[in-house]
């Protein structure tokens, strides 16, 4: 799909920034001006060449695996196919056994700090993740242009998209004064504000509605924010308001919006996160597939976990956390406070990596107690094992269903550094819910379709060479909930923009500058 093009964009642009745009006009004609004083070479000397060959094609389409070659010139693939053949000057990689796959696209991604002091991203490239999209439940970097022109300073290995956080928009107007819904003139100014970001490069707006700033909006707030989103041709990506006994109407808001806003719809992880509806994904399936046939557009994404993780807070949905009978009832719906493990508690790090259950023994309190105590001293990051496997196949097996981590570098759950080969290994190779070609598209093409990205997502001549190596009969993820940053096995070489960022096992630098880009490009 393609990417309209946004005259509004370009309209406010000029205005506000004439000045700094007749320098720009300056300089390209300075550019050009070079240009007709030098000759251009006659050869080009700093072509690179590369082909991959004996390989078994997935070209994220979906389509049934097919052996063929691949060549790559600088950073584009120029051709695959059987007859594609090495030129001379070629490097030639032998790929006998391997599947060559577009690089993953994980549109749910929590590295946006962390890139700064890890633009290796080395559990994110070992995954086979070429693309992050970061700002994912309604909070994200801002300004987003800064960001993004850092991003473009210092670039990462792996390539970089945005999304405008909800929450953030709403904490810069409303400040400490959230927890209420917004007045007419808050609202307008939290539009200006998601128009901003969009107009700098964000490519939709995320909202986290099971959160402390987020959760205070009604959907009023959140149909107009997200039409502001949709002028710029964004989507409107959402941690919906409940994953718990409310998943249903939380769902059913996340659809209205998508209907009244007139933009399409991205569920977050999606998931039945309590026992009062465990084994209900057919019927969160129904709901979804009557709403896309009203025209609608929902798709979601679906990490390959039967533990969530995050705040601890977010495990009372009526937000009493000092209230016991709410507390109570919360780490009922979960199955118990055994399935509630602390992964990061600044007050008292030795709970980390205990369940909440076993803190509380250990201390000689009750769980609803030890909950409380730890809210009021200063709030847990936690993993809660409360989902079901027969849901999770359930909804991979939607065809609008794909593949994103909710992860990112360092996060302390071992999504962040498995989610692509569990994927692959345990729920394609070891268990047959999906074929491996149908795996890749709902890691490649579907993403890059929904975020509108024309030349990623597929293997095919003209698109950029973001590609993935993958032994297909050892691929695994190795990360576990002890051992949250294990990297994967079988990922053999993954390429971002043409160029090599991971090779057997480590991240390697081939240039000095690093080849991930600020995605959407202008072309
Ligand atoms: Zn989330």
């Amino acid at each position: 799909m393609a990417r309209p093009p946004r005259p509004s964009t370009l309209n406010a642009k000029l205005a506000k920034n004439a000045k700094k745009d007749f320098s720009a006009v300056l300089a390209v004609f300075a550019f050009f001006a070079l240009f007709l004083a030098v000759p251009a070479p006659r050869a080009q000397v700093n072509t690179t060449a590369i082909t991959i060959v004996g390989g078994e094609l997935a070209d994220g389409t979906g389509a049934a695996l097919r052996r063929a070659n691949v060549r790559i010139v600088n950073d584009r693939i120029v051709g695959a196919g059987q007859d594609v053949k090495p030129l001379a000057g070629d490097t030639v990689i032998e790929a006998a056994g391997l599947v060559v796959a577009p690089g993953f696209i994980d549109i749910h991604n929590h590295s946006a700090s962390e890139l700064a002091s890890e633009p290796a991203a080395a559990s994110q490239v070992a995954q086979g993740i070429t693309t992050v999209v970061l700002g994912p439940d309604g909070g994200s970097p801002w300004p987003i242009g800064e960001y993004l022109d850092e991003r473009r300073r210092s670039p990462a290995s792996v390539n970089v998209a945005v999304m405008v956080g909800h929450a953030t928009v709403r904490r810069l107007i409303m400040r400490d004064d959230y927890k209420r819904t917004s007045t007419d003139a808050e609202l307008a100014r939290m539009t200006a504000l998601v128009e901003q970001g969009m107009r700098e490069g964000a490519v939709g707006l995320s909202s986290g509605l099971e959160y402390e700033v987020g959760g205070y909006a009604d959907t009023h707030e959140l149909v107009e924010l997200a039409k502001a989103a949709a002028r710029f041709h964004g989507i409107y990506m959402s941690h919906i308001r409940d994953e718990a006994d409310k998943s249903f109407e939380a769902l059913r808001e996340a659809i209205a919006i998508g209907e009244q806003a007139r933009i399409p719809v991205q569920i977050s992880h999606i998931k039945l996160g309590t026992v009062g509806v465990w084994r209900r994904a057919a019927a969160a399936v129904a709901l979804i597939e009557n709403a896309r046939k009203r025209g609608v557009d929902v798709t979601a994404d679906c990490y390959p976990y039967n533990a969530w993780s995050s705040t601890i807070t977010v495990l009372v949905p009526d937000k009493r956390y000092d209230h016991p009978p709410s507390v109570e009832k919360a780490l009922a719906d979960v199955g118990g406070a055994g399935n509630v493990l602390i992964v990061r508690h600044a007050a008292h790090p030795d709970y980390e990596f205990k369940t909440l259950d076993a803190v509380a023994r250990s201390r000689g309190v009750t769980p609803v107690e030890q909950f409380i105590q730890i809210v009021r001293d200063g709030g847990a990051g936690v993993v809660c094992t409360s989902m079901v496997e027969d849901d999770i196949r359930a909804f991979y097996r939607q065809p609008w269903v794909m593949v994103g981590s909710d992860g990112g570098i360092g996060v302390r759950h071992p999504r962040g550094a498995g989610t692509f080969p569990k994927v692959l290994g345990r729920y394609v190779r070891d268990l047959q819910w999906i074929t491996l070609p149908e795996a890749i598209r709902k890691m490649t093409s579907m993403p890059a379709e929904r975020l509108q990205l024309r030349d990623r997502g597929r293997i095919a001549a003209g698109t950029i060479a973001d590609l993935v190596l993958i032994n297909p009969s050892t691929v695994i993820d190795r990360s576990t909930f002890s051992d949250p940053t294990a990297l994967p096995i079988g990922i053999e070489k993954v390429f971002v923009a043409g160029e090599l960022v991971w090779d057997s096992g480590k991240s390697v630098a081939i240039s000095p500058r690093r080849s991930g880009r600020v995605i959407p490009t202008p072309n």
